[in-house]
């Protein structure tokens, strides 16, 4: 499945703030965007103000990296999202936060999503007693994620687990450290999930 393979900082750089991609470095003297806190490219110094296309299309960019989904991927979650009986932002951000990756990050068994991503894909990862490598696979409430037991040792995982120990956990979320293991309890209600854009505007620049 594709992904985006380049210098993750300069996402952060592009949009001007944390997104937080790299894990315990995005909270290190060592982040990018605290290094080198321009946008990347000869002009990047060079402040510009958006019209409100550029806005949104800003808007949509940085949900985007967050998850670590491609254009066209994001573009079909928008139309599920349409589709379903709620306000499509609400149902948009459900569909982005039931991914596997996304889950296995927020559950603590991985730093980044990107870890996680990578976890799921290398095959480190169950969902109800079954290896899933997909990591898109969309949760559903009540499925158990659970680290296989021989990948519990490995070192990123170990590490990650240590860190998300010490932090309050998400209240959709049940995790059991001791076992590796987390319950998708319910969905996230929209208040809970901290985007630092309005996906209203994502909604407008689809619709036009
Ligand atoms: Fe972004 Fe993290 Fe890189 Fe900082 S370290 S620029 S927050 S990805």
């Amino acid at each position: 499945m594709a992904r985006y393979t380049g210098p993750v900082c300069k996402l952060c750089r592009r949009e001007g703030f944390k997104l937080y991609l790299k894990g315990e470095r995005c909270f290190s003297p060592r982040c990018g965007q605290i290094k080198r806190p321009v946008a990347p490219g000869q002009h990047g110094a060079s402040t510009r103000k958006l019209t409100q296309y550029g806005m949104q299309l800003r808007s949509k960019q940085v949900v985007k990296r967050i998850y670590g989904v491609l254009e066209r991927q994001f573009r079909r979650y928008f139309e599920m999202a349409v589709r379903k009986q709620e306000e499509t932002g609400n149902a948009l951000l459900k569909i982005l936060e039931s991914r596997l990756d996304n889950t296995v990050f927020r559950m603590g068994f991985a730093s980044s999503r990107r870890q996680a991503r990578q976890l799921v894909s290398h095959g480190h990862v169950m969902v109800n007693g079954r290896r899933v490598n997909k990591p898109s696979f969309n949760l559903r409430v009540g499925d158990v994620v659970e680290i296989k037991e021989k990948s519990r040792v490995v070192l990123p995982v170990k590490e990650a687990v240590e860190a998300a120990k010490e932090r309050a956990a998400y209240p959709w979320l049940e995790v059991n450290y001791e076992d590796f293991k987390g319950t998708y309890l319910r969905y996230p209600a929209r208040e809970e999930v901290e985007i630092p854009v309005d996906l209203q505007s994502i909604i407008e620049l689809y619709s036009k």
